[in-house]
Protein backbone atom coordinates (compact mmCIF):
# COMPACT_ATOMS: atom_id res chain seq x y z
CA UNK A 1 0.00 0.00 0.00
CA UNK A 2 1.13 3.47 -1.02
CA UNK A 3 0.22 6.40 0.92
CA UNK A 4 -0.02 9.17 -0.90
CA UNK A 5 -2.57 11.70 1.23
CA UNK A 6 0.60 13.26 3.78
CA UNK A 7 -2.13 16.41 3.40
CA UNK A 8 -4.98 14.44 5.36
CA UNK A 9 -2.42 13.62 7.88
CA UNK A 10 1.39 12.22 8.51
CA UNK A 11 2.42 9.32 10.69
CA UNK A 12 4.68 10.64 13.43
CA UNK A 13 8.24 10.37 13.13
CA UNK A 14 9.63 7.81 15.56
CA UNK A 15 11.99 10.42 17.19
CA UNK A 16 8.41 12.24 17.88
CA UNK A 17 7.51 9.54 19.15
CA UNK A 18 10.41 8.73 21.46
CA UNK A 19 10.77 12.16 22.46
CA UNK A 20 6.95 11.78 24.13
CA UNK A 21 6.78 8.38 25.72
CA UNK A 22 8.21 9.71 28.78
CA UNK A 23 5.31 12.33 29.68
CA UNK A 24 2.81 9.39 29.23
CA UNK A 25 4.16 8.27 32.56
CA UNK A 26 7.25 8.76 34.35
CA UNK A 27 6.91 12.59 33.60
CA UNK A 28 3.35 12.83 33.96
CA UNK A 29 3.08 15.70 36.02
CA UNK A 30 0.39 18.75 35.29
CA UNK A 31 2.61 21.61 33.74
CA UNK A 32 -0.01 23.92 35.49
CA UNK A 33 1.31 22.70 39.43
CA UNK A 34 4.02 24.60 40.80
CA UNK A 35 4.53 23.56 44.01
CA UNK A 36 5.96 20.39 42.78
CA UNK A 37 8.54 18.48 41.03
CA UNK A 38 6.05 16.34 38.96
CA UNK A 39 4.69 20.19 37.73
CA UNK A 40 8.09 21.38 37.04
CA UNK A 41 9.55 18.35 35.04
CA UNK A 42 6.15 18.53 33.05
CA UNK A 43 6.60 22.67 32.34
CA UNK A 44 10.08 22.27 31.27
CA UNK A 45 8.76 19.94 28.62
CA UNK A 46 6.20 22.70 27.51
CA UNK A 47 8.79 25.40 27.36
CA UNK A 48 11.26 23.51 25.55
CA UNK A 49 8.63 23.08 22.63
CA UNK A 50 6.86 26.40 23.03
CA UNK A 51 11.12 27.59 21.79
CA UNK A 52 10.76 24.83 18.96
CA UNK A 53 7.71 26.40 17.86
CA UNK A 54 8.95 30.04 17.92
CA UNK A 55 12.10 28.80 16.44
CA UNK A 56 10.11 27.22 13.40
CA UNK A 57 8.23 30.93 13.08
CA UNK A 58 11.26 33.45 14.07
CA UNK A 59 8.62 34.13 16.50
CA UNK A 60 8.65 34.95 20.21
CA UNK A 61 8.14 31.83 22.76
CA UNK A 62 5.22 34.10 24.44
CA UNK A 63 3.77 34.45 21.55
CA UNK A 64 2.72 30.45 21.43
CA UNK A 65 -0.87 29.86 22.49
CA UNK A 66 -1.15 25.78 22.37
CA UNK A 67 -4.48 24.45 21.29
CA UNK A 68 -5.53 21.09 20.50
CA UNK A 69 -5.54 21.64 16.47
CA UNK A 70 -5.76 23.67 13.84
CA UNK A 71 -9.42 23.90 13.74
CA UNK A 72 -9.31 25.42 17.25
CA UNK A 73 -6.49 27.73 16.27
CA UNK A 74 -8.68 28.95 13.22
CA UNK A 75 -11.97 29.64 15.65
CA UNK A 76 -9.91 30.79 18.24
CA UNK A 77 -7.91 33.63 15.72
CA UNK A 78 -11.54 34.35 14.18
CA UNK A 79 -13.88 34.13 17.26
CA UNK A 80 -11.28 35.49 19.78
CA UNK A 81 -10.57 38.92 17.55
CA UNK A 82 -14.86 39.62 16.56
CA UNK A 83 -15.49 39.14 20.03
CA UNK A 84 -12.06 41.90 20.94
CA UNK A 85 -12.56 44.11 18.10
CA UNK A 86 -16.28 43.42 16.91
CA UNK A 87 -17.71 47.01 18.58
CA UNK A 88 -14.75 49.14 16.00
CA UNK A 89 -15.37 47.04 12.84
CA UNK A 90 -17.31 43.91 12.04
CA UNK A 91 -15.98 43.20 8.66
CA UNK A 92 -13.92 39.86 7.87
CA UNK A 93 -12.00 39.76 4.24
CA UNK A 94 -11.62 35.76 4.10
CA UNK A 95 -11.05 33.90 0.98
CA UNK A 96 -13.54 31.26 -0.83
CA UNK A 97 -10.81 28.68 -1.30
CA UNK A 98 -9.40 28.52 2.84
CA UNK A 99 -10.13 25.31 4.52
CA UNK A 100 -13.47 24.53 6.25
CA UNK A 101 -11.95 25.49 9.76
CA UNK A 102 -11.85 29.29 8.50
CA UNK A 103 -15.20 29.00 6.36
CA UNK A 104 -17.52 27.52 8.63
CA UNK A 105 -16.25 29.87 11.57
CA UNK A 106 -16.81 32.72 9.40
CA UNK A 107 -20.43 31.57 8.67
CA UNK A 108 -21.02 30.91 12.03
CA UNK A 109 -19.37 34.94 13.14
CA UNK A 110 -22.21 35.84 10.41
CA UNK A 111 -24.84 34.50 12.49
CA UNK A 112 -23.61 36.64 15.52
CA UNK A 113 -23.49 40.01 13.15
CA UNK A 114 -20.31 39.69 11.29
CA UNK A 115 -20.10 41.01 7.92
CA UNK A 116 -17.82 38.48 5.71
CA UNK A 117 -16.39 39.17 2.19
CA UNK A 118 -15.19 35.73 0.76
CA UNK A 119 -12.74 37.08 -1.64
CA UNK A 120 -12.61 34.86 -5.10
CA UNK A 121 -9.82 33.65 -6.70
CA UNK A 122 -8.75 33.02 -10.33
CA UNK A 123 -8.33 29.85 -12.20
CA UNK A 124 -5.05 29.36 -10.43
CA UNK A 125 -6.60 29.14 -7.02
CA UNK A 126 -4.25 32.85 -6.11
CA UNK A 127 -5.80 35.54 -4.50
CA UNK A 128 -6.08 39.16 -6.86
CA UNK A 129 -4.25 41.67 -4.91
CA UNK A 130 -6.19 44.22 -6.02
CA UNK A 131 -9.52 42.83 -5.17
CA UNK A 132 -8.37 42.41 -1.97
CA UNK A 133 -6.83 46.15 -1.36
CA UNK A 134 -10.48 47.06 -3.00
CA UNK A 135 -12.48 44.95 -0.40
CA UNK A 136 -10.76 46.60 2.95
CA UNK A 137 -13.18 48.97 4.04
CA UNK A 138 -13.31 51.39 7.01
CA UNK A 139 -14.80 48.74 9.33
CA UNK A 140 -12.73 46.09 8.70
CA UNK A 141 -11.21 44.75 11.29
CA UNK A 142 -8.80 41.24 10.14
CA UNK A 143 -7.90 39.90 6.90
CA UNK A 144 -7.87 35.63 6.91
CA UNK A 145 -5.69 33.99 3.78
CA UNK A 146 -4.20 30.61 4.30
CA UNK A 147 -0.27 29.98 3.29
CA UNK A 148 -1.11 27.20 1.33
CA UNK A 149 -4.02 25.54 0.03
CA UNK A 150 -4.35 21.69 1.10
CA UNK A 151 -6.43 20.34 -1.79
CA UNK A 152 -3.55 21.93 -4.73
CA UNK A 153 -0.98 23.49 -2.74
CA UNK A 154 -1.39 26.84 -3.88
CA UNK A 155 0.85 29.37 -1.97
CA UNK A 156 -0.89 32.91 -1.42
CA UNK A 157 1.35 36.37 -1.78
CA UNK A 158 1.30 36.20 2.36
CA UNK A 159 4.14 39.33 2.53
CA UNK A 160 2.53 41.05 -0.06
CA UNK A 161 -1.20 40.48 2.14
CA UNK A 162 0.92 41.05 5.10
CA UNK A 163 2.34 44.73 4.09
CA UNK A 164 -1.00 45.80 2.38
CA UNK A 165 -3.02 44.55 6.03
CA UNK A 166 -0.56 46.62 8.21
CA UNK A 167 -0.64 49.98 5.75
CA UNK A 168 -4.15 49.71 6.67
CA UNK A 169 -4.02 48.96 10.20
CA UNK A 170 -5.82 45.44 9.75
CA UNK A 171 -4.75 42.74 11.54
CA UNK A 172 -3.86 39.30 9.26
CA UNK A 173 -4.55 35.94 10.39
CA UNK A 174 -3.18 33.22 8.16
CA UNK A 175 -3.69 29.26 8.77
CA UNK A 176 -0.26 27.99 7.85
CA UNK A 177 -1.44 24.37 8.43
CA UNK A 178 -0.17 22.99 5.31
CA UNK A 179 2.92 25.28 5.26
CA UNK A 180 4.36 25.12 8.73
CA UNK A 181 6.94 22.70 8.79
CA UNK A 182 7.30 22.24 5.17
CA UNK A 183 8.56 25.92 4.19
CA UNK A 184 10.80 28.43 6.45
CA UNK A 185 8.07 30.46 8.18
CA UNK A 186 8.63 34.22 9.20
CA UNK A 187 5.74 36.08 10.98
CA UNK A 188 8.09 39.28 11.16
CA UNK A 189 9.51 38.96 7.27
CA UNK A 190 5.28 38.13 6.67
CA UNK A 191 4.12 40.76 8.74
CA UNK A 192 1.74 37.77 10.11
CA UNK A 193 -0.20 38.96 12.97
CA UNK A 194 -1.60 35.42 14.17
CA UNK A 195 -0.89 32.22 12.62
CA UNK A 196 -2.04 28.77 12.97
CA UNK A 197 -0.55 25.39 12.33
CA UNK A 198 -1.21 21.63 13.42
CA UNK A 199 1.31 18.94 14.78
CA UNK A 200 -0.41 15.69 12.53
CA UNK A 201 0.32 17.57 8.93
CA UNK A 202 4.29 17.49 9.78
CA UNK A 203 4.98 14.01 11.25
CA UNK A 204 3.46 15.03 14.94
CA UNK A 205 0.66 13.63 16.93
CA UNK A 206 -2.96 14.26 16.05
CA UNK A 207 -5.15 16.54 18.47
CA UNK A 208 -2.09 18.77 18.92
CA UNK A 209 -1.34 22.41 17.69
CA UNK A 210 -0.25 26.19 18.31
CA UNK A 211 -1.63 29.51 16.84
CA UNK A 212 0.73 32.31 17.06
CA UNK A 213 -0.52 35.43 18.63
CA UNK A 214 1.64 38.92 17.94
CA UNK A 215 2.41 40.79 20.88
CA UNK A 216 4.40 44.00 19.26
CA UNK A 217 3.16 45.95 16.74
CA UNK A 218 0.69 45.61 17.47
CA UNK A 219 -0.49 43.40 20.59
CA UNK A 220 -2.87 41.50 18.94
CA UNK A 221 -5.96 40.86 21.63
CA UNK A 222 -7.98 37.58 21.47
CA UNK A 223 -10.86 36.72 23.60
CA UNK A 224 -10.64 33.08 25.23
CA UNK A 225 -13.09 30.43 23.69
CA UNK A 226 -12.53 28.34 26.64
CA UNK A 227 -12.78 29.40 30.23
CA UNK A 228 -11.29 27.76 33.28
CA UNK A 229 -8.23 28.51 34.89
CA UNK A 230 -6.18 30.95 32.84
CA UNK A 231 -3.60 28.48 31.02
CA UNK A 232 -1.54 29.52 28.07
CA UNK A 233 -2.11 33.72 29.34
CA UNK A 234 -5.47 33.25 29.61
CA UNK A 235 -6.13 32.82 25.91
CA UNK A 236 -6.65 29.05 26.29
CA UNK A 237 -8.01 27.59 29.56
CA UNK A 238 -7.32 23.87 30.25
CA UNK A 239 -4.69 21.14 31.04
CA UNK A 240 -1.71 20.96 29.17
CA UNK A 241 -1.67 17.97 26.64
CA UNK A 242 2.03 17.61 27.61
CA UNK A 243 3.06 14.67 25.65
CA UNK A 244 1.63 16.12 22.54
CA UNK A 245 3.15 19.46 23.15
CA UNK A 246 6.38 18.05 23.43
CA UNK A 247 5.82 15.88 20.52
CA UNK A 248 4.73 18.96 18.27
CA UNK A 249 7.65 20.82 19.48
CA UNK A 250 10.16 17.69 18.40
CA UNK A 251 8.15 17.27 15.28
CA UNK A 252 9.05 21.52 14.89
CA UNK A 253 12.87 21.10 15.83
CA UNK A 254 13.39 18.56 12.95
CA UNK A 255 11.60 20.55 10.43
CA UNK A 256 13.82 23.07 10.95
CA UNK A 257 16.65 20.63 10.30
CA UNK A 258 15.63 18.67 7.50
CA UNK A 259 12.61 20.73 5.85
CA UNK A 260 15.37 22.32 2.98
CA UNK A 261 16.80 18.92 1.92
CA UNK A 262 12.98 17.30 2.24
CA UNK A 263 11.49 20.18 0.08
CA UNK A 264 14.05 19.94 -2.77
CA UNK A 265 13.60 15.66 -2.22
CA UNK A 266 9.65 15.90 -2.76
CA UNK A 267 10.08 18.34 -5.38
CA UNK A 268 11.94 15.97 -7.64
CA UNK A 269 9.52 13.04 -7.29
CA UNK A 270 6.65 15.02 -7.37
CA UNK A 271 7.73 16.94 -10.65
CA UNK A 272 8.65 13.29 -11.90
CA UNK A 273 4.88 12.03 -10.88
CA UNK A 274 3.28 14.76 -12.26
CA UNK A 275 5.26 14.46 -15.90
CA UNK A 276 4.54 10.60 -16.51
CA UNK A 277 0.92 11.39 -15.44
CA UNK A 278 0.42 14.63 -17.31
CA UNK A 279 1.29 12.22 -20.48
CA UNK A 280 -1.76 10.72 -20.32
CA UNK A 281 -4.72 11.68 -22.41
CA UNK A 282 -6.66 14.72 -20.91
CA UNK A 283 -4.60 15.29 -18.39
CA UNK A 284 -3.98 18.73 -16.51
CA UNK A 285 -2.99 20.48 -13.55
CA UNK A 286 -5.32 21.90 -11.43
CA UNK A 287 -3.58 25.05 -9.42
CA UNK A 288 -0.78 27.46 -10.62
CA UNK A 289 1.79 25.34 -11.66
CA UNK A 290 4.65 27.75 -10.24
CA UNK A 291 3.22 29.37 -7.00
CA UNK A 292 2.99 25.58 -5.22
CA UNK A 293 4.37 23.64 -2.25
CA UNK A 294 6.33 20.60 -4.06
CA UNK A 295 4.93 17.67 -2.58
CA UNK A 296 1.44 17.80 -4.14
CA UNK A 297 -0.05 17.47 -6.57
CA UNK A 298 -3.64 17.74 -8.04
CA UNK A 299 -4.67 16.27 -11.42
CA UNK A 300 -7.61 15.97 -13.35
CA UNK A 301 -8.84 13.34 -16.30
CA UNK A 302 -10.85 14.47 -19.12
CA UNK A 303 -13.87 12.43 -18.81
CA UNK A 304 -13.30 10.24 -16.14
CA UNK A 305 -14.39 10.64 -12.70
CA UNK A 306 -11.74 10.75 -9.91
CA UNK A 307 -14.76 8.03 -7.50
CA UNK A 308 -13.65 5.49 -10.73
CA UNK A 309 -10.03 5.99 -10.03
CA UNK A 310 -10.69 5.30 -6.74
CA UNK A 311 -12.17 2.05 -6.70
CA UNK A 312 -9.74 0.96 -8.92
CA UNK A 313 -6.43 2.10 -7.14
CA UNK A 314 -7.67 1.96 -3.02
CA UNK A 315 -5.85 -1.44 -2.25
CA UNK A 316 -2.95 -0.02 -3.65
CA UNK A 317 -2.57 3.48 -3.36
CA UNK A 318 -4.50 5.83 -0.34
CA UNK A 319 -4.96 9.46 -2.53
CA UNK A 320 -8.10 11.59 -2.43
CA UNK A 321 -10.65 13.21 -4.48
CA UNK A 322 -11.60 16.41 -3.46
CA UNK A 323 -10.45 17.36 0.43
CA UNK A 324 -10.51 14.90 2.26
CA UNK A 325 -12.09 17.00 5.20
CA UNK A 326 -15.50 17.40 3.16
CA UNK A 327 -15.77 13.96 1.90
CA UNK A 328 -17.46 12.54 4.27
CA UNK A 329 -20.27 15.01 3.03
CA UNK A 330 -19.60 13.79 -0.87
CA UNK A 331 -19.53 17.65 -2.10
CA UNK A 332 -17.98 18.61 -4.79
CA UNK A 333 -14.49 20.30 -3.75
CA UNK A 334 -15.88 24.15 -2.43
CA UNK A 335 -11.68 25.07 -3.49
CA UNK A 336 -11.79 23.83 -7.43
CA UNK A 337 -15.24 25.56 -7.56
CA UNK A 338 -14.05 28.59 -6.23
CA UNK A 339 -11.09 28.31 -9.28
CA UNK A 340 -14.14 27.82 -11.14
CA UNK A 341 -12.56 24.72 -13.20
CA UNK A 342 -16.15 23.15 -14.40
CA UNK A 343 -18.04 20.08 -13.27
CA UNK A 344 -16.45 17.69 -15.38
CA UNK A 345 -13.04 18.83 -14.39
CA UNK A 346 -13.62 18.77 -10.81
CA UNK A 347 -15.04 15.39 -10.15
CA UNK A 348 -12.47 14.17 -12.11
CA UNK A 349 -9.76 15.53 -9.75
CA UNK A 350 -7.27 13.75 -7.39
CA UNK A 351 -4.60 14.68 -5.08
CA UNK A 352 -1.90 13.02 -4.29
CA UNK A 353 0.47 14.39 -1.88
CA UNK A 354 4.16 12.80 -0.52
CA UNK A 355 5.82 12.98 2.28
CA UNK A 356 8.75 12.06 4.23
CA UNK A 357 8.21 8.09 3.92
CA UNK A 358 8.08 8.50 0.31
CA UNK A 359 9.81 6.90 -2.06
CA UNK A 360 10.82 6.65 -5.64
CA UNK A 361 10.49 3.74 -5.94
CA UNK A 362 7.04 3.90 -4.67
CA UNK A 363 6.33 6.98 -7.23
CA UNK A 364 7.55 5.14 -10.17
CA UNK A 365 5.22 2.02 -8.84
CA UNK A 366 2.02 4.87 -8.14
CA UNK A 367 2.84 6.08 -12.17
CA UNK A 368 2.43 2.62 -13.03
CA UNK A 369 -0.64 2.08 -11.58
CA UNK A 370 -2.45 5.25 -12.17
CA UNK A 371 -1.69 5.20 -16.17
CA UNK A 372 -2.93 1.71 -15.69
CA UNK A 373 -6.59 2.58 -14.09
CA UNK A 374 -7.09 6.03 -16.49
CA UNK A 375 -6.39 3.94 -19.60
CA UNK A 376 -8.59 1.16 -18.36
CA UNK A 377 -11.09 3.43 -17.88
CA UNK A 378 -10.85 5.68 -21.06
CA UNK A 379 -10.81 2.10 -22.82
C1 LIG B 1 -5.74 19.96 8.33
C2 LIG B 1 -6.04 21.39 8.17
C3 LIG B 1 -6.77 22.10 9.14
C4 LIG B 1 -7.37 21.43 10.34
O1 LIG B 1 -6.38 21.01 11.24
P1 LIG B 1 -6.70 20.02 12.44
O2 LIG B 1 -5.51 20.14 13.33
O3 LIG B 1 -6.83 18.67 11.82
O4 LIG B 1 -7.93 20.50 13.10
C5 LIG B 1 -6.97 23.45 8.93
N1 LIG B 1 -6.47 24.08 7.87
C6 LIG B 1 -5.76 23.44 6.93
C7 LIG B 1 -5.23 24.20 5.76
C8 LIG B 1 -5.51 22.08 7.05
O5 LIG B 1 -4.83 21.45 6.09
Amino acid sequence: MIYFDYNATTPCDPAVVEAMLPYFSGKFGNAASKTHAYGWIADEGVEQARKQLALLLQAEPQEIVFTSGATEGCNLALKGTYEMYGTKGRHIIAVATEHKAVLDTCRQLQRRGAEVTYLAVDNQGLVDMEALAAAIRPDTFLIAVMYANNETGVLQPIAEIGRLAKQHGVLFFTDATQAAGKLPLDVNRDQVDILALSAHKFYGPKGVGALYVRRRDPRVRLLAQMDGGGHERGFRSGTLNVPGIVGLGKAAALAMESMDTEEKRLRGMRDHLERSLLRLEGAMVNGNPERRMGHVTNLSFAGIKAERLIAALNSRIAFSVGSACTSASREPSHVLEAMALGEERIKGSIRLSLGKFTTEAETDQAIAWIAEAVKREKA
